[in-house]
């Protein structure tokens, strides 16, 4: 009953707006912060979910070892991926896409991979101009994995002892 009643004065005496426009007013006087972009970033965390990318090693290996454990955990379906094994007996996509249309960049898919394969880069100024510019391929995603790798190294490892 009591609950009911500061809800009814707090409603009648506009309180929840009244503390929302004494925030407005905290900040009308404060100087004003203009961000230049694309010369100037705000910070970005080092978990920030852009564009995909595939990692090699340092020896010049695809690190997937196509598990399809990410193409389990995908909860939108867009990741496909066909494997075969290699002469030397390991296994290898033969086919790795991502429907970037499809995919939410929950990062269910980074998270599921054993090798650190699959991981999603800072990277969110990239556009297509028809729907299959953003049909990613394996050899895509490689080649945006070998553009960032020390940058998305260096994210995994700020992040690692969080981990
Ligand atoms: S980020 Fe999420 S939705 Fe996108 S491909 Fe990975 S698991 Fe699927
Ligand atoms: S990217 Fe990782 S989780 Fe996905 S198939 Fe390759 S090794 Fe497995």
């Amino acid at each position: 009953m009591l609950k009911w009643i500061q809800q009814f004065f707090k409603t009648f005496l506009l309180i929840e707006l009244l503390k929302g426009m004494a925030v407005t007013g905290r900040h009308l006087f404060l100087p004003k912060l203009t961000i230049q972009y694309p010369e100037q970033h705000t910070p970005m965390s080092p978990r920030f979910r852009g564009l995909h990318a595939q990692r090699r090693y340092e020896n010049g290996e695809e690190r997937c070892i196509a598990c399809k454990l990410c193409e389990a955990a995908c909860p939108a379906l867009a990741i496909h991926i066909e494997s075969a094994q290699r002469e030397d007996g390991t296994r290898r996509t033969t086919r790795y896409d991502i429907d970037l249309t499809k995919c939410i960049f929950c990062g269910y898919c980074e998270e599921a991979c054993p090798v650190d394969a699959i991981v999603e880069t800072h990277i969110f100024a990239y556009h297509g101009e028809k729907r299959g510019d953003l049909y990613y391929t394996k050899e895509m995603l490689l080649a945006v994995g070998d553009q960032y790798e020390a940058e998305i190294a260096r994210n995994k490892a700020a992040d690692a002892k969080y981990r």
